[in-house]
């Protein structure tokens, strides 16, 4: 089971003045129970390549396959793919219509026909630290952090095989931030695919994340999270990542660790 991107090339506005090549040439795959972290500056192509994996972008080169069926097939449901390939896209509040929390949540096990029973809903909450009680309340009282929580609740509940962030803390507080990220971490360690576009990625270097890192719309690094952070400081920074001290005092660990090896390599 995987998520598999091949040559995948994305234009805007193809063939219009406004063309702009989002992503160029992507190659990448994403196995069942691993965590990827996205990274690179606004504007590098993150947003797009998240949005081909539920086939809301069909790429015109190249393909994106889930579990081996490209979203191109003619066979394919596109309903199908939306089930397994969740989303919670960067402020998924603006997108709540419905009287109470509950029927927010409800809404997408109704329509994917998927069953959830009130332990569930009920063990959600309390991973994300929001009240049973709210489930009758308007989503639309809440404070903007409440909200956020809520959203990503109506994405787990219809439970998809690979769940995807698109910077899920823009915006937040420290509290609610540390709430998502723990969040996260807990559903990769319960075997979710869990995908997170994000500036923070000091919170997951235990998790031994993957990173792909685009820039100007390409693949500027694929691989190991200890490969990633040791890269040079510059590259880093293209990178668009936070690098506090926590990471900083990791990345020294490990260059130091490196070359401690290679020297008694040296010595032998
Ligand atoms: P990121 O998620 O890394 O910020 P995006 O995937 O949103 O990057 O954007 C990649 C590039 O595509 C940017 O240059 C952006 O301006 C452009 N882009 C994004 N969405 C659209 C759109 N709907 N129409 C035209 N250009 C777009």
């Amino acid at each position: 089971m995987s998520i598999k991107v091949k040559n995948l090339t994305y234009t805007y506005s193809k063939n219009t003045p406004f063309e702009k090549i989002a992503l160029n040439n992507i190659n990448l795959e994403i196995k069942s129970g691993e965590l990827w972290l996205f990274v690179g500056h606004t504007g590098s192509g993150k947003s797009t390549l998240i949005n081909t994996f539920n086939g809301l972008l069909i790429p015109q080169q190249g393909e994106v396959y889930i579990d081996e069926e490209s979203t191109k097939s003619k066979e394919i449901k596109i309903k199908d793919i939306r089930r397994k390939v969740g989303i919670i896209f960067q402020y998924p509040e603006t997108q709540f219509f419905l009287p109470t929390i509950k029927e927010e949540i409800l809404y997408a096990p109704k329509n994917f026909n998927v069953n959830i029973d009130k332990k569930e809903i009920s063990f959600y909450m309390q991973l994300l630290s929001l009240p049973y009680e709210y489930l009758e309340r308007s989503p639309f009282n809440l404070s903007g952090g409440e909200m956020r929580k809520v959203a990503i609740i109506s994405v787990l509940s219809y439970k998809p095989e690979y769940i995807i962030f698109d910077e899920p803390t823009v915006g937040l507080d420290y509290s609610t931030r540390e709430s998502v990220f723990n969040t996260i971490k807990q559903l990769n360690k319960m075997g979710k695919t869990i995908i997170l576009s994000t500036h923070w990625i000091s919170e997951f270097l235990e998790l031994k994340p993957n990173v792909l890192m685009l820039k100007d719309s390409k693949e500027a690094f694929i691989g190991s999270f200890d490969e990633f952070i040791t890269l040079d400081y510059n590259i880093l920074e293209d990178s668009g990542i936070i690098l506090d001290e926590k990471l900083d005092l990791y990345r020294k660990t490990i260059i130091h660790k490196k070359e401690n090896i290679k020297n008694k390599i040296l010595n032998i």
